[in-house]
């Protein structure tokens, strides 16, 4: 595989229309590739909201994935993992949504000479938790803090995704980027190293329709044991502090420097509040929570009104954390904020 993750360059030819070449794709595609029409984005978010993509991709190996490339043209498409940190919209998405599945999700490692340390070599798609359980039952510690971050890799990449304790910056050594380049009518797939992603708190600058393929990470043996003892510890954590187990995803908003968004939230008097079906947790005022057929159009609203709450009242904006996947739900979210101020709420 790794033979296969080299610089090159993909041309596009788009004398059919879209459709026709995703089709053609799909009829051509291995095994370990899908294509669909019509389906419910619902089944791909952690918080089951969203209308039809109108297509669904999934895409399993490299080969398929360069083809697809190619189809795709100078379409916009959206990647995705498992939708943990998505809003996607009600209306639905018209451009290609792509998942990596498969090989695309798999990871290998190469030790390092003196045994001590290795590089693990990870596909986009691959799955935080089952990485880190591979990882472990290696003997290779230091990822252990993505077990309980649900989603994929390429999602990680693309969030810099962490806890209190990590971010995955500090094992990043590099990535392998697909990055459509309209001028020269090409998708290039490059190489970048961690340093260039100017990665701080919850975010990657990538470049934009680009898309992870994979990325390198730096691990040590160590005590494995002491490893899975602090996953233990975060997961108990979790599940008394947390809805961990409701539709959700995760927190909301970033914390603002030294603070808590969860704590600002609180202090407006919004916990526990439920606009349509969507509901401020009682148990944590960061997580929002799809109780009941919420729409993302509910779900905005409960933003806009923590948004402009927590202005009124501390002089601070909330930056969202969930990401707005196939629509500018910040714009929505703004133009119910202005609402509410003129409505003076
Ligand atoms: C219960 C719960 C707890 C959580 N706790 C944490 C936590 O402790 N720390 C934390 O950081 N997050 C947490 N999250 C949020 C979420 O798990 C992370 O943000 C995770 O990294 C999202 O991964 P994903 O694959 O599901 O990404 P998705 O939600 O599918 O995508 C998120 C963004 O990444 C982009 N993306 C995905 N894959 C690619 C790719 N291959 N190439 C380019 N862009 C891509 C998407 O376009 C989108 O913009 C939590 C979520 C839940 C539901």
């Amino acid at each position: 595989m790794s033979d296969s993750l080299r610089e090159r360059w993909i041309d596009w030819s788009p004398s059919l229309s879209l459709d026709e070449r995703l089709q053609r794709w799909g009829r051509e595609t291995s095994s370990s590739s899908r294509y669909v029409t019509d389906e419910p984005l619902s089944r791909h978010s952690s918080l089951r909201i969203g209308g039809m993509a109108d297509h669904w991709i999934e895409v399993g190996t490299l080969d398929d994935l360069w083809a697809l490339l190619a189809a795709l043209g100078d379409s916009d498409c959206y990647p995705v993992g498992l939708g943990s940190n998505t809003l996607f919209p009600d209306e639905g998405i018209e451009e290609p949504v792509i998942r990596l599945v498969d090989e695309l999700a798999s990871f290998t490692v190469q030790p390092e000479s003196d045994g001590r340390a290795c590089t693990a070599h990870v596909m986009a798609g691959a799955i935080n938790a089952h990485l880190v359980r591979g990882l472990l039952g290696d003997g290779w510690v230091g990822a252990e803090f993505l077990i309980l971050i649900p989603g994929t890799f390429g999602g990680a990449v693309a969030l810099n995704a962490g806890t209190k304790e990590k971010e995955l910056k500090a094992i990043l050594d590099s990535v392998w980027l697909a990055i459509r380049d309209d001028e020269a009518e090409q998708w290039r797939v490059e190489r970048r190293t961690a340093q260039s992603l100017a990665m701080r708190y919850r975010h990657t600058k990538l470049p934009p329709q680009a898309m992870v393929v994979s990325g390198s990470l730096h691990l040590e043996t160590g005590d494995v044991e002491a490893a899975r003892e602090r996953v233990q510890q975060d997961k108990k954590r979790r599940n008394r502090t947390q809805p961990y187990r409701l539709a959700s995803v995760g927190s909301t908003f970033a914390n603002p420097v030294g603070d808590f968004a969860g704590r600002l939230i609180e202090q407006v008097g919004l916990k526990g509040k439920s606009i349509g079906g969507a509901a401020i947790s009682s148990l944590h005022a960061n997580f929002f929570i799809n109780q009941s057929d919420a729409t993302a159009e509910d779900f905005l609203r409960l933003m806009a009104l923590a948004r402009h709450r927590v202005r009124c009242d501390f002089d601070i904006d909330l930056r969202p954390e969930v990401r707005f996947v196939g629509f500018d739900g910040r714009a929505r979210m703004r133009e119910l904020e202005r609402e509410l101020e003129d409505k003076n709420v």
